[in-house]
C-alpha cells in the first residue's frame, strides 16, 4: 500500500514504540521536549467518556486505556464503520508557567477506504498531542501555539470528543492498495488517475478541523 501523507508526529511512535522504555512520574515533565510515556505492552482498561482534568493535573496523574472505535460517529462518517479499540495514553501536569496541560498519544488500526477501489484496508495511525486546559475561547486564544486548546466545562472534559478529534487529525489524507493487490488496475483507472492527482480533493470536515487546530 502507498501512503501519501503521514503526519510528522506519527512516525516516531510507530517506529520506536517497542523500543521505548517506560519513563515515569516527575522526570517526565522536566523538559518541554520530553516525550515520555508509559508504554504498557497492552492496555486493558476502558477510559471514561468524561474526566475531571484539573483534578488529574493537580495530582500529576496519568490515564491510559482503550476507547472503542465504534463510538466515534464523526470518524465513521468520514471513513466508514470501524471496529476494535483506540489505545490512549494521557499524562496530566501543571507546567512551569502554571498551565494545566495534557500530553497525550494515541494509536489505532483503522480500516480506511482505498482511494482507487474503495475497499477498506488496514492502516495504523498514531498521534502525539499537547493540550492546554482552558475554560473559555478567550483563554484558548492566549495559549502558545505549542498547545491545542482543550475546553473544560463545569470541571469536565469530554474525552470521547477529544480522542475522536485527535484520531481524525491523524488520518492520512489518501491511502492506496499496492497496485498488485488493488481490485482496480492502473489501466482501468487511466482517466480516474488524473482525477486523483490533478483535481483538488473535496473539502472534508476533518480538513476544516485540521485548520482550526492549526495543524499542517
Ligand atoms: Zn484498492
Amino acid at each position: 500500500m502507498a501512503l501519501v501523507r503521514v503526519p510528522a508526529g506519527a512516525l516516531y511512535p510507530v517506529v520506536t514504540r517497542s523500543l521505548i522504555v517506560a519513563v515515569l512520574t516527575g522526570v517526565a515533565f522536566d523538559s518541554a521536549e520530553a516525550s515520555a510515556y508509559y508504554c504498557a505492552p497492552m492496555l486493558t482498561s476502558r477510559l471514561p467518556s468524561r474526566i475531571e482534568p484539573y483534578r488529574l493535573a493537580a495530582r500529576g496523574e496519568s490515564l491510559n486505556g482503550l476507547m472503542a472505535l465504534d463510538r466515534f460517529e464523526r470518524l465513521a462518517a468520514e471513513i466508514g464503520p470501524q471496529s476494535g479499540d483506540c489505545q490512549v495514553w494521557l499524562d496530566f501536569a501543571i507546567d512551569a508557567q502554571g498551565r494545566r496541560e495534557i500530553r497525550g498519544r494515541l494509536e489505532a488500526e483503522l480500516q480506511l477506504p482505498c482511494r482507487r477501489c474503495l475497499v477498506p484496508m488496514p492502516q495504523d495511525v498514531a498521534s502525539e498531542f499537547l493540550l492546554g486546559l482552558v475554560t473559555s475561547d478567550t483563554l484558548a486564544a492566549e495559549l502558545p501555539h505549542t498547545h491545542e486548546p482543550a475546553l473544560v466545562e463545569s470541571e469536565q472534559l469530554n474525552l470521547l470528543e477529544l480522542v475522536e478529534d485527535e484520531l481524525i487529525l491523524s488520518l492520512p489524507q489518501v491511502v492506496y492498495h499496492d497496485e498488485a493487490h488493488c481490485s482496480v488496475s492502473r489501466d482501468q483507472l487511466s482517466s480516474g488517475e488524473e482525477l486523483v492527482s490533478n483535481e483538488p480533493a473535496p473539502a472534508s470536515p476533518f480538513e476544516v478541523l485540521r485548520q482550526l487546530k492549526g495543524k499542517p
